[in-house]
């Protein structure tokens, strides 16, 4: 039997001489624990490049998320307004400090949380708002920030996807109370697992933030040489980043742009020459809105019906090209009707799920590569 391997992989990861040689570097430096020589490095260029008041390392985007909802306070009884169109990790922080997670609908322009369906979702127990900025494409986060003002709630970015990308001007993550970053092998900066916490003003945020990421220790401080023993002071876990793969993502944080516009080249090929496909209206392309500006994390089509869709994955599967569809919505979920959602809850979020598709996007994808993953689509659709 023969077994048709995809040739072109949905990702791969893009690793250069340059974090070899990082690595190599810290491993003989020999101090391999989390804040040292590469992680100092690593959060300078990052608050520099992207104007973030305070960045902490962690092991990955959902430690910084558990690390939000910590620092929220969010208990029993508390309600947090999410998508559900979304990953895991964004409601688990919630559930996990015994929280509801509130699941909203999606907004099909970009399929980021519906902010018209945000306020029939406030409780006088809902705490905060946890937006994701789907695919490096931000919410409207000026409403978001309205909104939060208005019922006095705080302000989360998963931005997990958005690294390096901005509305109005501004890094996506640097709005909210807090931010989160993930630099997960299929992120567009990577450094195998890891993440990072953004504190955007206050101060005692900051403070605390430290300490629940050094086991609730105030270690940080110890360091520092501010005080001469460290105890146990506030709930806390292990969140910090090895150094080792700070390394690792110092080689990838230096060429933010090039990485950016690589794949903004393969983004741009998709879009334009898929163009007749929308135009014949059997597809739909991702959409850019004019306040933002994309990292072009991916690229996606919407078909016309979910039975469109498997079709096209496995006859692009069939000739060695890697699809992916993307999130189970979260409120179907096994999980989520453990909560008490059903099926019909979230029309846009449930249709829009069965009818996504992504494309391969990483860097060393060739022109080639792109012209025959183009040419394919459209045999299959026509
Ligand atoms: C990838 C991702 C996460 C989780 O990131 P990890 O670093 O793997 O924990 C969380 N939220 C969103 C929206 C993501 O895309």
């Amino acid at each position: 039997m023969i077994v048709n391997m995809p040739s072109i992989p949905f990702n791969k990861p893009f690793i250069t001489e340059k974090e070899k040689k990082y690595i190599i570097d810290i491993l003989e430096k020999g101090k391999i624990s989390g804040d040292g020589y590469y992680s100092k490095k690593v959060c300078q260029l990052m608050e520099s490049l992207f104007s973030i008041n305070k960045v902490l390392l962690t092991t990955s985007c959902s430690s910084a998320l558990d690390m939000a909802a910590i620092l929220l306070n969010l208990k029993d009884g508390d309600e947090v307004i999410l998508p559900s169109y979304t990953f895991v990790s964004t409601a688990n922080a919630v559930v996990l400090r015994g929280a509801k997670p509130v699941f909203v609908d999606i907004e099909e322009s970009t399929l980021n949380i519906n902010l018209m369906n945000i306020e029939q979702k406030i409780s006088s127990r809902t705490k905060a708002i946890f937006t994701v900025h789907y695919g490096g494409i931000s919410c409207n986060m000026n409403e978001v920030l309205e909104i939060s003002q208005k019922y006095g709630l705080k302000v989360v970015e998963d931005a997990a996807q958005g690294v390096n990308a901005k509305y109005q001007g501004k890094y996506l993550g640097t709005f909210g109370d807090i931010g989160t970053y993930s630099f997960h092998e299929t992120k567009n900066y990577t450094c195998g697992e890891g993440g990072a916490l953004l504190i955007n003003k206050d101060e005692e945020l900051m403070k605390r933030a430290e300490i629940i990421r050094e086991k609730g220790t105030d270690r940080s401080r110890f360091i520092r040489g501010e005080v001469d023993k460290y105890t146990w002071i506030d709930v806390g876990s292990s969140y910090l980043l090895s150094d080792i793969l700070a390394a690792l993502l110092y080689g990838q944080l230096e060429r933010v742009e090039e990485i950016k516009n690589s794949r903004k080249y393969i983004f741009d090929y998709y879009y334009n020459n898929l163009a007749d496909l929308e135009n014949m209206e059997i597809l739909k392309r991702q959409i850019i809105p004019k306040d933002c500006e994309s990292n072009y994390h991916m690229f996606f089509i919407i078909l016309n019906s979910e039975k469109e869709k498997v079709y096209l994955m496995n006859k692009l599967n069939e000739k060695g090209i890697g699809t992916a569809s993307h999130y189970v919505p979260l409120h179907t979920s096994p999980m989520g009707i453990k909560l008490g959602y059903k099926e019909g809850d979230l029309p846009i979020t449930e249709d829009i799920s069965r009818r996504l598709l992504r494309l391969p996007l990483y860097i060393g994808l060739n022109e080639k590569e792109l012209e025959y993953i183009v040419d394919s689509v459209y045999k299959v659709l026509i």
